[in-house]
């Protein structure tokens, strides 16, 4: 059976939002790390990739990065978006601040869903070490796409399972290049993904 393709919803509230200087100064600590390795960045059409997330504490909510920031070496606080609902069913976020969270928000939203307890999530691109690890480690279905309630699903399923371990990441195996991390706070959620970065660099 062919599911219908639910386009991605975002309504959007487009204000700052109260945002901690110390929670910004740590997404930006970790982005920075990932930035400088490649794993966020621009593709040579211009279309960003990558994110980062963290949970704000109330309630189900959480900072995510903007959508189109990921050429920027450098974000400031009007980069990032406050993710303060979600339906994965609908394929729709609902956000505020000054840039719209990005189009990934339900794949972290999904994270959190199934994990309580998990503070930060990571998600990158990068093709050699996508290549590398795609069902090596817990790999979502090649046959489920980027930005579709079904990755969500897949990926908080994925999450769960995982948990117990001691490397907290998922390949997606039907987005390529993409590969995401968890952790109960952003410096392990980071780690997760440069330890693996650095072990099959030398490969
Ligand atoms: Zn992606």
């Amino acid at each position: 059976m062919t599911e219908g393709y639910i386009k991605f919803n975002c309504d959007w509230m487009q204000e700052e939002f109260p945002f901690q200087e110390e929670i910004f100064s740590q997404l930006e600590t970790a982005r920075t790390k990932l930035y400088k390795l490649g794993l966020i960045g621009m593709y040579p059409d211009g279309i960003g990739f990558g994110n980062i997330s963290v949970k704000t504490g109330e309630g189900s909510s959480f900072i995510i990065t903007g959508s189109a920031t990921g050429q920027f070496e450098k974000l400031d606080q009007s980069h990032y978006a406050l993710v303060t609902g979600y339906d994965f069913d609908k394929n729709s976020i609902s956000c505020s601040g000054l840039t719209k969270a990005s189009a990934e928000s339900l794949t972290h939203a999904a994270v959190y869903e199934s994990l309580p307890e998990i503070g930060a999530v990571v998600h990158v691109h990068c093709l050699w070490l996508w290549e590398k690890l795609l069902n090596n480690y817990p790999t979502t279905s090649d046959e489920i796409e980027y930005g579709t309630p079904e990755m969500a699903y897949a990926v908080g399923k994925l999450a769960s399972e995982i948990n117990g371990r001691k490397e907290k990441v998922i390949v997606m195996g039907g987005h390529r290049e993409g590969i995401l991390a968890f952790g109960n706070n952003l410096i392990e959620a980071t780690s997760q993904i440069i330890n693996i970065y650095n072990q099959y660099k030398h490969e």
